[in-house]
């Protein structure tokens, strides 16, 4: 079977676009991985009907999750950071013991891109494996020009889900420069121009924060990466009110992620705003901080996204149950704005909701279906009930 073929899929239960339940007796038709006809399997058209037909046997179907925001591109190991952190280390007197983001980056700088593949292969395939079809990952842990692309390189070879990349030199400030803004000047003028080149990625992020990229400096910074046609997204208000989630709107940004600290104000701005609020609450949970204000992003009308924010540091767990349960169980989201904010909103803070995101005409046909109900969905954590995932209506093995 290849991708062109046209293929019918037939006796499914199609989850309707709000979560509310399903339609029964279902049937759908893709060509080129594309939705060209849906509707009720007593009505498919005599001309369309293809050779190709899978009974789904009565499954559910709904679409598969995107994952929009990972740095599964790393070498090395955190691991027993987290037990100085739990037993009192200050974060301080574990960047001294050689820990710390610059410890990733070292290895990350030493390591080949086949050393990197094997690494991060068998954890993309831990995403796939829970239904993700398109998943998001940032470079970040080299920050040099050399090491950044070789990342960017590795990521580009990644197999199984559909992958978007995304350039987060501004991550950390490596050991060669002074200051964040001398950082920035260099990333901007050396960087940037590169990876447009090279087609690397067209997607830009930066860690603001207080005492780390400021929002001032950074804004010249993302003026310069939209100037090169990047779109830009932004670690926003994840530790104190820094000023980046105002900057996602001011700019236009695709996101800003966590945002965790936000007025009233800057809230009622989201609901009016394009740009998604990407909450991040498996970090939340390693790093004892707040959880996002879910309820008044959405009762304001923002688009809200879910993301494990995976990394070796903060986040070192790439379980959507978990994401999808803490939604649930601290933000007060609802079951539906869950699936919701882990299939359309993530999709439009990717900036691929023509294609993704929905089971919808034209749309690529990524589904997962499943003998599971929705309500078992994010409430076990560490278990993702069982299910098939089809990424452009081929099945895609585990
Ligand atoms: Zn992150």
């Amino acid at each position: 079977l290849s991708v062109g073929q046209k293929r019918l899929f037939r006796n499914l239960k199609l989850v309707k676009s709000d979560y509310s339940g399903h339609q029964a007796k279902m049937a759908f038709i893709v060509e080129d991985g594309h939705l060209i006809w849906m509707g009720s399997q007593s009505k498919i058209p005599k001309g369309l009907k293809p050779k190709d037909e899978f009974d789904l046997k009565g499954q559910l179907v709904m679409p598969s999750f995107i994952e929009c925001h990972t740095h599964t591109v790393f070498a090395g190991s955190r691991a027993d950071e987290f037990e100085m952190r739990n037993q009192g280390k200050s974060y301080l007197e574990i960047a001294t013991s050689g820990g710390g983001i610059l410890s990733t980056m070292k290895k990350t700088r030493s390591a080949s891109v086949k050393q990197l593949l094997e690494k991060t292969q068998p954890l993309v395939d831990g995403f796939l494996a829970q239904g993700v079809s398109t998943l998001e990952i940032k470079s970040g842990y080299a920050l040099d020009l050399k090491n950044e692309i070789k990342l960017l390189e590795t990521i580009q070879k990644l197999k199984g889900p559909q992958i978007i990349s995304t350039f987060l030199g501004a991550h950390a400030l490596p050991p060669e420069f002074k200051t964040h803004s001398e950082y920035l000047t260099y990333l901007g003028t050396k960087v940037l121009p590169v990876i447009r080149k090279k087609k690397l990625s067209n997607r830009v992020d930066i860690y603001i924060e207080t005492k780390f990229f400021e929002s001032g400096p950074a804004q010249a910074f993302l003026k310069q990466a939209q100037t090169l046609g990047f779109q830009i997204t932004i670690h926003a208000n994840q530790l104190s009110m820094s000023g980046g989630a105002e900057l996602a709107l001011e700019l236009g940004a695709q996101s800003a992620d966590h945002v965790i600290h936000l007025n009233e104000k800057t809230i009622q701005r989201y609901g009016k705003s394009k740009t998604v609020a990407v909450l991040l609450p498996a970090a939340d949970l390693y790093m004892k901080c707040a959880y996002p204000p879910a309820r008044q992003l959405i009762d304001a009308g923002a688009t809200v996204a879910l993301a494990t924010d995976f990394n070796p540091g903060t986040s070192p767990t790439q379980d959507l149950s978990l994401v999808g349960f803490l939604a649930r169980l601290e933000m007060k989201m609802t079951l539906a704005e869950v699936f919701q904010a882990y299939t359309s909103g993530a999709a439009k803070a990717l900036g691929i909701e023509q294609s993704q995101g929905d089971l919808a005409l034209g749309k690529e046909a990524n589904f997962i279906c499943t003998d599971a109900e929705l309500s078992d969905f994010f409430y076990s954590i560490g278990n993702m009930p069982r299910h098939t995932l089809f990424i452009r209506g081929l099945a895609v093995k585990i």
